[in-house]
This record gives structure tokens, sequence and C-alpha cells, in this order.
């Protein structure tokens, strides 16, 4: 018999489990599919089998007190008290081969000449080259900025739309600026996918989606079927093109025109008495001008009194892993026999690019007045927050007469 149910969630990234919490808070009977052995998706906190359990992020690493949503549902799920402040430690630029601060960057008259720029100007349509480059001036953006772009967004940065980053909104100012969890942020795809009224099956790969009457037939590589009133795609843009049904041929198309960047991540970790911090201070992580890594970010944000972490994310077939754990070394100022443990992991991250926010609006056109919902860190931008605004969104679409949930609270209106 064809298994039948309320709602499908085809993505257990952030993206998709945040649509699955906030449709299940409305009393939608909602199931997960995944196709990894685990929840999470980019949001993955490796736990080193040679170090007792230490952790370091491969993937995102911070979430801040701005986080409405995800505050929310940390919120629902009793998790604010574990909230671990993040320590403050300095970025670091790594050029020529050298760790240098992200002071000795800055071409100071042309910031004092450009910067009136960047208050008047608007960000809307322009890429980010364009937006700070006038705003902070060119060789400050080819100096220092583009770079510090470069390592946020992990590939080339300049025509990545300026409005979809670092939009401003309100703090909870009685919670930490930028926090992680105990066991790092892999804790929050967890709990929610823990939480009862919500099922998650992994190794799912989806293969076909077609439309059946009102609803929706799913279909897995393993030849499985099942069927479903409404679907949440919440898969990256190629994922979605391949998967949105016949007769949605438009927001097909749209999504497939969407690029996604490869990233290929080398975790490793280090003894502490093997990389002395009169060595290597403790550090945020590197953002590396021209070189075959993007960025490197530390675990030093929460230190371990035995281990260092690091997580290095390389440009696309620039080097093998031997090559990379090498040069990882070589920024680190470490011998790779120091290394003890390394782990890679491929992380994608979407190519927006400017005038996505028209495409979004084509994309949202074409799904008016369906019972499909698309997600991911493809429309609002790419912050773990970013995706999770959309999900919202789209459940708002989907269920709105089951809309008894309240909107997340204004952060700014927080107890102090
Ligand atoms: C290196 C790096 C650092 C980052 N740092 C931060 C940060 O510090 N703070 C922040 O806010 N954001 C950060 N981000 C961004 C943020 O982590 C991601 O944008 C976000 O986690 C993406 O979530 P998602 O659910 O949209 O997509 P994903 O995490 O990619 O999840 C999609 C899921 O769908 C599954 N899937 C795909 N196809 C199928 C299929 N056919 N069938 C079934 N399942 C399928 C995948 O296996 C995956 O689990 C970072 C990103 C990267 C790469």
């Amino acid at each position: 018999m064809i298994e039948h149910f309320p709602h499908v969630v085809i993505g257990g990234g952030i993206s998709g489990l945040g649509a699955a919490h906030f449709a299940a808070r409305r009393g939608i009977e909602t199931l997960i599919l995944e196709r990894g052995g685990r929840v999470g998706g980019t949001l993955h906190s490796h736990h080193f089998e040679a170090c007792d359990g230490f952790w370091t992020e491969a993937g995102g690493h911070t979430c801040y007190n701005s986080y409405g949503h995800l505050l929310g549902i940390l919120d629902d799920l009793g998790l604010i008290p574990l909230l671990a402040p993040k320590q403050r430690v300095p970025f670091r630029l790594w050029r020529d081969g050298e760790r240098r601060t992200l002071a000795s960057a800055v071409h100071p008259l042309e910031l004092a000449l450009s910067l009136p720029r960047l208050f008047v100007c608007t960000r809307e349509g322009k890429g980010l080259a364009e937006f700070y480059g006038a705003g902070l001036g060119r060789r400050n953006y080819r100096d220092l900025f583009g770079p510090a772009f470069q390592a946020v967004v992990c590939q080339p940065p300049d025509d990545f739309p300026a409005e979809l980053l670092f939009r401003k909104k309100p703090r909870r100012k009685d919670l930490p600026k930028s926090f992680t969890l105990p066991q790092g942020l892999g804790e929050i795809p967890q709990a929610i996918a823990d939480q009862e009224g919500l099922r998650v099956r992994l190794h799912q790969d989806i293969v076909e989606v077609a439309r059946v009457g009102a609803g929706f037939r799913v279909g897995l590589a393993d030849g499985g079927v099942m069927v479903c009133d409404a679907l949440t795609l919440a898969v990256p843009p190629d994922a979605a093109a391949a998967l949105i049904p016949a007769g949605l041929d438009e927001a097909a198309t749209l999504a497939r025109g969407i690029g996604v960047a490869q990233i290929e991540t080398l975790v490793l970790a280090i003894p502490k008495h093997d990389l002395l911090e009169r060595h290597l201070p403790p550090l945020a992580g590197l953002i590396a001008v021209d070189d075959s890594f993007y960025s490197a970010v530390s675990r030093d944000y929460r230190p371990d009194p035995l281990w260092r972490g690091f997580a290095f994310h390389f440009r696309p077939g620039a080097l093998n892993q031997e090559d990379q754990t090498k040069r990882a070394c070589r920024a680190l100022g470490v011998g790779t026999d120091r290394v003890v443990e390394t782990v890679q992991v491929a992380n994608r991250l979407p190519a927006l690019r400017k005038g996505h926010g028209d495409l979004v609006r084509r994309l949202d056109g074409c799904l008016a007045g369906s019972r499909l919902a698309l997600t991911g860190n493809w429309f609002m931008g790419v912050s773990i927050e970013d995706c999770l605004t959309r999900s919202r969104s789209e459940m708002d679409r989907l269920f709105p007469a089951a809309a008894t949930e309240p909107p997340p609270p204004d952060p700014s209106h927080a107890p102090a």
C-alpha cells in the first residue's frame, strides 16, 4: 500500500527542518526525507574520533542574537539556556605566505573619502564589488573587503547581490551577541528532528516528484513511492530544479539558472601542546588573499584544554587532500605530522547573482496557488536565519488556516 502524508519535506538541512518545525507547530503531520545519514546538511559539527569528543564546525559556525526565527525555534525546544557565547578572537589575513592583521590591509585615506557613499548609495541590484568598491574604496575592496566577502560566501564575491548580506535585524540583547551550543551548532538540527510530532527518515534519496490531483507523488531512488497533500522542497537549487514537477516548468527553469559553488572543506585537529598559543595566538580564522583556500575557521572561540581544530574551505579542484593538509599546516605554522585527524567534507552554497530579487519574485509567482513550497539558502540569502525566514513564509503560505503560531517576537523588545 502506498503511504500517504499530509505534508512531506524533502531535505533535512536547517531550511527543511525549520519548515517542518513551523508546520508541525500548526498541527500539520510532517515527514522529513533526507538523503544523507544525518540531519543538518551544511550544519555539521564534526566530532573527531581520535580526540575524545572534541568537535569543530565543518560548515556553519556562528549564530547571532539577531536570528529571530532561529531563537523562536530554540525557545520552543527549551534550548535557550544552553546557548554558549563565542569568545571574541580576531580574524587574520593570510597573504603572501604570512598571517597579518586586518588593519594592515586598510587604506585609511581612501576609506575616509569613500565612506559617505556607503550611507547614501542603494545596494539593491548591485553586486558586492560595485556597492562596497564605491562605499569603501576600490583598493580597500581589493585588499581586504573583497577577500573577506569571499571568505563568507566561499566563491568569487564580486557579483553576489549586495542586498543579501548584512541586513540589519533587531537584536535580542538578553542573549550573547554570537553563540554556539555546547556540542556545536549540529545540536540544533538534531533537537528539531528529535522533537515529538516530527518524523524523519534518513537515507531517502528522492529522484522524482509528480503532481497527482491537488497533491504529489514522491519517488525514491530505491523504487519506493509515497503520496502527500503538500510538499516542501528544501534542497539546493540544482536538486530542486530536478524535482519540481511537470506543470511548474518555469519554476524549474528559474531554479536551474542558479549556480552552485562547490567547496572542499578540510577539517583537522591538532593537539594544543603541538600548536602553542604563543606560536599561533587564538584566532577566529584566516581570510585568504589569492590562495587555494577561501578561508579557515577555527574552534578557538570555544577553547578546549587539549585540542585545537580548524576547517579550511578550499576552492574546488585546486589541491588534493595531501596538499590541502600541507597548505593548512603551512598557514597554521605547524608540521603535518602534528595533525591527528582530518576529514574532508563537500560543502555547497548557491552562487547568487545581481538581480536575484526579481528571480525570486518570478519563482513565487509560479508557486502561487500551488501546494508546493520551495525553501533553502537561495531565496533571502545564505545565512541560517535567511533559510528560516524563507521557510516560515512558505509555511504561512501553505498552511494559512492553521497559522495559529504567533510571529517571532521582535528581539529588540525582549527584556534587557
Ligand atoms: C563553510 C560555510 C560556513 C557557513 N557559516 C555560516 C555561519 O557561520 N552562519 C550562518 O548563519 N550561515 C553560515 N553558512 C550558511 C548556512 O550554513 C547554510 O546556508 C545553511 O545551513 C543551508 O541550509 P539548507 O537547509 O538550505 O541547505 P543544506 O544544508 O544544503 O541542506 C539540504 C539538504 O537536502 C538534502 N538533499 C539534497 N538533495 C536531496 C534529495 N534528492 N533527496 C533527499 N534529500 C536531499 C541534502 O543531503 C541536505 O541535507 C555557512 C555555509 C558554509 C558552506
